[in-house]
């Protein structure tokens, strides 16, 4: 099985885990921090200019985004929080409902960590990386933006933060991606494809 990723369709947007679609088949979830470049990660591997949205309006990043790809296959969009200037309680609020997804979704397969090669391992990217050992959780980093180094320097940021990613997570992995020039696509749906269609 393949998964036809240029088919995801929008299928829910809810608050909480407990309101999401039906636990069933298998998913994988993106995260990142706001401004990483997430949304538009999901957006080249779709192949859609706006399944994800780009926009930076807090009330969205809220919600968790359901995308159905078919035959009880999802891609999930995940909260970015930690560049947002939002209250203390509302950011503590949401970190609850991401720890709570990615503790009781028994179709999570993966999830996708995104970062700006630029920036990588911020707070945030740790405590991802923490909280998915901690669950057992696959994890595959896009360093993205890689457009924006030269080939040299991009090369020594992914070498540097697959060096220092024991540390957080014993077994996450990582690749430079550009969702501007369209590169790692293909690694990136390598990996979902194993993730969504093995298990
Ligand atoms: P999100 O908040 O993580 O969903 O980030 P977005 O996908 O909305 O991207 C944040 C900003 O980074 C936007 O201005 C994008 O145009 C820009 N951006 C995202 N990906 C890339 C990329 O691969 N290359 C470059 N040069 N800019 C990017």
């Amino acid at each position: 099985m393949t998964i036809e990723f240029r088919r995801a369709i929008f299928l829910a947007s809810v608050p909480r885990t407990e309101l999401a679609p039906p636990d069933e088949g298998a998913e994988v979830a993106f995260a990142g921090r706001s401004n990483a470049g997430k949304s538009s990660a999901l957006n080249a591997i779709t192949e859609q200019a706006s399944l994800a949205r780009t926009s930076k309006t807090p009330g969205r990043t809220q919600q968790i985004n359901f995308f159905d790809l078919g035959q009880k296959r999802r891609l999930v969009d995940l909260p970015g929080f930690g560049y947002a200037k939002v209250p203390h309680r509302i950011k503590a609020q949401w970190q609850h409902h991401l720890s709570d997804y990615l503790h009781v979704r028994r179709s999570l397969r993966g999830l996708i960590l995104v970062m700006d090669c630029r920036h990588p391992l911020t707070g945030y990217d740790q405590q991802m990386l923490n909280w998915c050992r901690d669950v057992g959780l696959s994890v595959h980093i896009l360093l993205t933006k890689a457009d924006k180094l030269k080939r040299g320097p991009a090369g020594n940021s992914l070498l540097a933060v697959r060096k220092r990613l024991p540390a957080f997570h014993p077994d996450a992995k990582a690749q430079l991606f550009s969702a501007l020039k369209k590169t790692g696509i293909d690694e990136a749906r390598q990996v979902l494809n194993n993730w969504l269609c093995h298990c």
